[in-house]
């Protein structure tokens, strides 16, 4: 009997290669894209370890958790690391990032998160790309949460290192991931004596082997069954069109935000500026006689399938989440969230 994801043929190294043109189609981008075996986080760690070693000097804005994740492998990686923490509530400017430049002109590095779904703002990328290029530095951008849902432009914006995943706005799988390199930034790896080599996180493992040798030949079984999942969701994408996805995701942040508001159980959005929200996932801040995680709760009781969640860590007390990505970004997933949250507040 046959089964729907077992006993399939490997996927050739051709159709490895098409899946990569789809992602760069869906980047716009002509530089190199690499698909990663693995989770979002493979590419990107096995970036800065292969981009940064002790002569680098890196500037490191931090808007939620990922952000502090980075400066932690930065500064593994023998990096000088130069923290820029930005309130949850807001998103980092280009003069901040100037400012800082200002301050340490010798940094060559910036890592910047584009989208965090896990504090529900945006950072004005193309206009902090123009800073990052004035100062010549190499521009290292976390995507995974902003792909699908937002513009993400690496070569209009001067990004050399730009990583996606598919598993939020895309509605596609989690266990694969994509990277677009720049010239620059292979130069930067192949400089660096400690890049990972002949190892799992190596990206110059790929090019030596895959891209510089034509993609001809696999350097190892490919994850078939997510990159037939992420086939998928790049032709879903292109038959939908990606306009038609990033705003059914806007009108899902704008609808959550305004409706929040008008419950009336004083929910007030976490992220101030509607400018500086993110559309693939809004944060809501309650009322301060009230605990996030216990309204959460009591908002999934009926339906434990909502895409609503508390805060992470010490924002469990503060923050709600609503997740409308991917499937959920429908004005039915939004206002089944809005009524779920209601009923909890007992508005
Ligand atoms: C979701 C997300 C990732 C991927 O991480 P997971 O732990 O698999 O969710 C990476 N970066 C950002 C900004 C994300 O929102």
């Amino acid at each position: 009997m046959t089964h729907p994801f077992l006993d399939l043929p490997p996927l050739s190294a051709e159709r490895f290669a098409a899946i990569e043109d789809g992602v760069a189609r869906l980047l716009g981008t002509r530089q190199d894209v690499l698909v990663t075996q693995g989770e979002a986080l493979l590419p990107l760690e096995g970036a800065i370890r292969a981009a940064a070693g002790s002569g680098t000097v890196a500037l490191n804005v931090i808007t939620g958790p990922y952000g502090q994740t980075f400066g932690n492998w930065l500064r593994d990686a023998g990096a000088t690391v130069y923290d820029l923490c930005v309130p949850f509530h807001t998103a980092v400017t280009a003069d901040r990032i100037r400012e800082a430049f200002a301050e340490h002109p010798e940094i060559d590095f910036v890592s910047l998160v584009h989208a965090e779904a896990a504090t529900g703002n945006t950072n004005p990328v193309a206009e902090i790309g123009e800073a990052v290029r004035e100062q010549g530095a190499l521009f290292y951008l976390d995507a995974v949460a902003s792909v699908g849902a937002e513009p993400v432009l690496p070569d209009a914006w001067g990004v050399d290192l730009c990583v996606i995943g598919a598993q939020k706005a895309m509605g596609g799988p989690a266990g694969v991931s994509a990277i677009s390199v720049s010239e620059r930034a292979w130069a930067r790896m192949a400089a660096n004596p400690n890049a990972p080599r002949r190892s799992y996180l190596s990206l110059l493992d790929w090019k030596e082997r895959w891209l510089d040798a034509g993609r001809a030949v696999l350097p190892h079984a490919p994850a078939q069954l997510e990159m037939l999942a992420l086939e998928a969701c790049l032709e879903r994408i292109e038959s939908v069109g990606l306009d038609e996805v990033m705003a059914r995701h806007r009108s899902a942040a704008l609808a959550t935000r305004a409706g929040a508001v008008s419950l009336g159980g004083g929910l007030e959005p976490y992220v101030y500026e509607a400018a500086d929200a993110a559309p693939v996932a809004t944060t809501l801040r309650v009322p301060s006689q009230v605990v996030a995680s216990e309204v959460v709760a009591r908002a999934l009781t009926d339906d434990p399938t909502l895409p609503i969640a508390a805060g992470g860590g010490a924002l469990a007390k503060e923050m709600i989440r609503v997740n409308h990505y991917g499937a959920d970004a429908s004005p039915e997933t939004v206002e089944r969230c809005l009524a779920a949250l209601g009923a909890a507040l007992g508005v």
